[in-house]
């Protein structure tokens, strides 16, 4: 395992707020950090991880030496924070629509969503595409490597180890679980993502969308269906 987009996931949720008003007197201490162990919780602070002191500490030693600024920072975790499953869903809906995308997006997966203005920056994206005969569901079993770059971040669920574990051992009752029930003459194929390389499922265009636009039909695409444990509905 290696490569630094490799998202080992420590829950960041870009909301440690951790406002850190150096005066003018540049006193560059990082007493801060032990702040929070002295004074008693508030109800809606957050204590953070040994990863999360570490990331802010990283952070703000950048921030000084002038490497990054702070409203670069937080310009990347605004731009981060617009990616949705709505991407994913336009890239769904034109697949189900065009099938030159669609055999596009199965063959260079990168390309076809930077069609969309999608861009992927260091990972692999691999489109995988429901059947009759076959259905895909994607997980990490090693941590939460997810199409960040094209669906957002990913459910609490994806990380659990629960999930982890247990769809690669008994994908058919997990999800059944999801309230999806895929039939014992349906092959599944469970996809592990890594650091290079994350999957986009392709549901199957549900029956009776004949006539229906490609917006209306991304309306239909939802983020399970993307990962593969639910089927998009009309
Ligand atoms: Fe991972």
């Amino acid at each position: 395992m290696s490569g630094s987009d490799h998202d080992h996931d420590h829950d960041h949720d870009h909301d440690h707020d951790h406002h850190h008003h150096h005066g003018h007197d540049h006193h560059h201490d990082h007493e801060h950090e032990t702040a929070h162990a002295h004074a008693p919780p508030q109800p809606d602070d957050k204590i953070h991880s040994y990863y999360q002191i570490l990331g802010i500490a990283l952070k703000e030693l950048l921030i000084e030496k002038g490497v990054v600024t702070a409203d670069q920072v937080r310009q990347q975790i605004e731009r981060r924070d617009s990616i949705t499953p709505a991407n994913g869903a336009k890239v769904v809906a034109r697949a189900w629509m065009d099938p030159a995308y669609r055999e596009r997006l199965l063959m260079d997966g990168n390309r076809a969503v930077a069609e969309f203005g999608f861009h992927m920056t260091t990972t692999k994206l691999v489109a995988v595409e429901n059947t009759p005969q076959d259905h895909n569901v994607v997980v990490c079993t090693l941590c939460s490597c997810y199409p960040r770059d094209l669906l957002g971040l990913p459910p609490s669920w994806y990380k659990s180890r629960a999930y982890r574990a247990r769809i690669v051992r008994e994908p058919r009752l997990v999800l059944a679980e999801f309230g999806t029930q895929i039939s014992d003459d349906v092959t599944l194929h469970v996809h592990d993502s890594t650091a290079d390389i994350r999957f986009l499922v392709i549901p199957m265009r549900p029956k009776g969308t004949q006539g229906m636009s490609e917006e209306q039909l991304a309306a239909l695409v939802t983020r399970d269906s993307m990962i593969g444990v639910s089927l998009p509905t009309l």
